[in-house]
């Protein structure tokens, strides 16, 4: 059954995160439509993806292994749904985000290159990757060093079944007393960069996966062509329930 109220907020907040991303593009003379919304979905159930699909959402993320891959399954039946696998992911598990209708936004070392190209090859699939760059040298988050990272996509170049069409970066947390954009642009603005210089060697990488829902706005401002939106499309994340009651049947 659709529980119509939840339904109207997540559309309602669908329509205010649409405006959020349109008025930011306008204001650096930059189309929303080069712009795509990921509403990452972790924590909700199904039904709150499937009440963003029906707001227009058609790109969803994940973070983790497990849920991703019940929340695919069960929502096979949507047509032009990509996936977006957003956390980390440990090479044993590589199988499980492998796909045609998948970005891996996450991938930061050469081992897990070499799974996910194995698992591809053997699926007959082109796998879409971002490589995940942690602009802050921030021990909590993920992602390869920035001096690392050309030798990196140079390596997947020479993969025939890995495409890497961009970077991601989770800047670190705000000091104490910053506006989260405030801190993040120097590292959209450094991300931004690094894409330049990799996209003059491998024009595929294109793509800049950054921003969320407290920084949307600098990503844009900087250049991101993918924001990753949680919070602001789905309400506050349901980590206290069960993990039996994230996925509803
Ligand atoms: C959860 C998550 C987001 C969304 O965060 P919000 O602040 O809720 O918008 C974006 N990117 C990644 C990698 C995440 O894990």
């Amino acid at each position: 059954m659709t529980d119509v109220a939840a339904d109207d907020q997540i559309a309602a907040r669908m329509h205010a995160v649409g405006q959020r991303i349109a008025t930011a593009a306008a204001a650096v003379g930059r189309s929303a439509a080069d712009i795509t919304l990921v509403a990452v979905s972790k924590t909700h159930p199904v039904s709150a993806i499937e009440a963003a699909y029906r707001a227009g959402a058609r790109n969803f993320g994940e973070n983790r292994v497990q849920e991703f891959v019940s929340k695919r399954t069960a929502l096979a039946g949507l047509s032009n749904v990509t996936w977006h696998f957003v956390g980390r992911l440990q090479r044993n598990k590589a199988k499980a985000v492998v796909g045609s209708d998948v970005l891996v936004h996450s991938v930061d070392r050469v081992e897990l290159l070499d799974a996910l190209q194995s698992r591809a090859e053997a699926a007959e699939v082109n796998q879409r990757v971002l490589v995940q760059v942690n602009v802050g040298d921030d021990p909590a988050k993920g992602g390869c060093e920035v001096h690392r990272v050309a030798d990196l996509v140079a390596y997947a170049d020479g993969l025939s079944n890995i495409r890497v069409e961009g970077l991601m970066t989770m800047p670190p947390l705000p000091e104490p007393g910053f506006a989260p954009a405030d801190a993040a642009a120097p590292y959209f603005a450094q991300l931004r960069s690094l894409r330049d210089e990799l996209r003059a060697r491998y024009p595929q990488v294109r793509e800049l996966s950054m921003g969320m829902s407290a920084d949307a706005e600098a990503a844009i401002a900087q250049g991101a062509t993918m924001v990753r939106i949680g919070t602001d499309v789905f309400g506050a994340r349901r980590d206290n329930l069960p993990s039996s009651a994230e996925v509803t049947p």
